[in-house]
């Protein structure tokens, strides 16, 4: 057994639920993931089975502490990151009256698109850094309201899915700050439940979790969930913030301006601001970390499940050629679209495949590829997509830089980081230097050290920087950054131009399924 002491983290995921064991200096000692389903019982609604959910945190705990030969004793304390957005309704025995619905679940879209478009809604996102958006559990409690009143009606409280591990735990229902400033009832100044906005949607606060900072530590877990996970009753949970702001705290990204962009099947840019900043023009998010840590960011559903897309639909003959070879075929892609100049010679994609989140937050909005010519090859595609998704993430760090300034530091991660050359691209996009942490398991990571940073032993979430080493650096192509420019002006004017035929085209769609 080794004997020296660990934290656990613990990331409730969209697809999977990961406990990853760390020692005190960051390093992963072993980690342990179980997944689960998402049922879609109707079109455009994604829920998940709570007891599902809680048995994952439960299995996952117990695996990670079997395979790292963890004794109870070792356990210094767990620290909790969760996806953002969910919802679960709960009658007066703690019993869920519904499933989990998650962040993708659709069904609130007429709900916020009436509010979005409102004054009411304004002020709203103003006030809860939350955009109005489905994602948001504000919009599915209208959701619920309107369509099934018997059901809200009855409901004691509405929670997260961290509430609900929680409350099995402790007999709690306690809220961290970072999980209920995503839920757009939750003011950004006062660090509590916004009592015009309850009125508004007819609940009452008794029927919310108690919000709490995220350094709130539970102990005295129920003996039968201790003995069961085989640590001790009285070992810390640390509550910790939700899956976004962490990931910034786990790749690095912590000291204000300092920003993590990430890129994986949809991407997202974040960047720590010390007061809470919204946009006027409603583009971006303001999320809790801490007292005195907002995550301003913006969230595109159009990242590298576009190369996904091409890969699956178009790339049958590459996946042959990168089976004999023994290569991935992305990297197969990647090398096509390398022998193509920066700006795919006058070949430019829109890439809103599944409609844009930040900086648009337009649900029509669909992919075009423009100034397609004779001359164009398959390569000219490939090249196309990959700064068409370069550009979204960019579109999203403008928006971002207008509302707290200029960012400082760049860390990128996600699938995309695998590719040198994407990143290169990235970085010209941007202008500026990029850095790529040697990161894994970043959220996990960011609740680990809040947990440590929560009971003393370290002094502050800065420490973690000096636990991940850079693993390259990229500079900026000049001559790049200045074809890059060119286009990106011409890509949004395009979408500003496109934006009602994208309605027309998106309703046609549907109409014709
Ligand atoms: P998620 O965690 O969101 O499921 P990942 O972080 O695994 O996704 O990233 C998946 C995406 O990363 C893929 O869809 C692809 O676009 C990109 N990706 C993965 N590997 C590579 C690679 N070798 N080269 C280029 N892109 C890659």
């Amino acid at each position: 057994m080794n004997g020296s002491q660990v934290v656990i983290g613990i990331d409730i995921g969209t697809t999977s639920t990961k406990a990853v064991i760390f020692e005190e200096d960051g390093r992963i000692r072993t980690m342990h993931a179980v997944e689960y389903p998402m049922f879609h019982p109707q079109r455009e609604w994604a829920e998940q089975d709570p007891h599902v959910l809680f048995s994952a945190v439960m299995q996952s705990i117990q695996g990670a502490i079997y395979k790292g030969h963890v004794s109870a004793e070792q356990v210094k304390a767990i620290g909790f990151s969760a996806a953002m957005h969910s919802l679960i309704l709960v009658d007066e025995h703690h019993r869920p009256l519904t499933n989990c619905m998650i962040w993708t679940d659709n069904r609130g879209s007429k709900q916020a698109e009436q509010l979005r478009n409102s004054e009411k809604g304004i002020e709203i996102y103003k006030k809860t850094g939350t955009p109005i958006h489905p994602m948001s559990p504000l919009v599915k409690l209208m959701w619920f309201k309107e369509h099934m009143p018997h059901v809200f009606e009855r409901t004691y409280k509405f929670i997260s899915i961290k509430e609900y591990v929680l409350y099995q735990w402790f007999q709690q229902y306690v809220v961290d700050y970072s999980i209920a400033s995503a839920t757009g009832l939750f003011s950004l100044q006062t660090l509590d439940w916004d009592e015009e906005i309850l009125t508004f949607l007819g609940i009452e606060r008794s029927q919310l979790s108690s919000p709490v900072s995220t350094t709130y530590t539970l102990r005295e877990m129920a003996k039968r969930w201790a003995e069961q996970l085989g640590i001790s009753r009285n070992t810390p949970v640390v509550i910790g913030a939700s899956d976004g702001v962490l990931a910034n705290v786990g790749v690095g990204a912590v000291l204000p301006h300092e920003a993590a962009i990430t890129i994986g099947t949809s991407g997202a840019v974040r960047t720590i601001s010390s007061i809470p900043k919204t946009d006027e023009q409603g583009r971006t998010f303001c999320y809790v970390l801490s007292e005195n840590q907002w995550v301003v960011g913006g969230p595109t559903n159009n990242g590298g499940i576009l190369l996904r897309w091409l890969r699956d639909e178009f790339g049958a003959q590459e996946k042959e050629v990168a089976k004999r070879l023994g290569i991935d075929p992305y990297d197969l892609l990647t090398q096509y679209a390398a022998r193509v100049p920066a700006g795919s010679e006058g070949l430019l994609f829109l890439p809103f495949l599944s409609g844009e989140r930040a900086p648009y937050w337009d649900a029509h909005a669909r992919g075009t590829f423009f100034g397609i010519s004779l001359q164009h090859k398959r390569e000219h595609f490939i090249r196309a997509v990959m700064e068409g998704v370069c550009m979204s993430v960019f579109s999203v760090a403008l928006a971002v830089r207008d509302v707290i300034g200029p960012l400082s530091e760049i860390r990128v991660s996600g699938g995309f980081a695998k590719s040198p050359f994407w990143r290169q691209m990235l970085c010209d996009m941007m202008g500026k230097e990029l850095l790529v942490p040697e990161t894994h398991e970043a959220s996990a990571l960011g609740a680990a050290s809040l947990a440590l940073y929560a009971i003393g032993d370290i002094s502050s979430l800065q420490e973690v920087k000096s636990w991940l080493r850079i693993s390259s650096r990229h500079e900026p192509n000049e001559q790049h950054t200045a074809i890059y420019a060119e286009l990106f002006d011409l890509y949004t004017r395009l979408y500003r131009q496109l934006k009602d035929e994208f309605q027309i085209i998106s309703s046609f769609q549907r109409k014709y399924v």
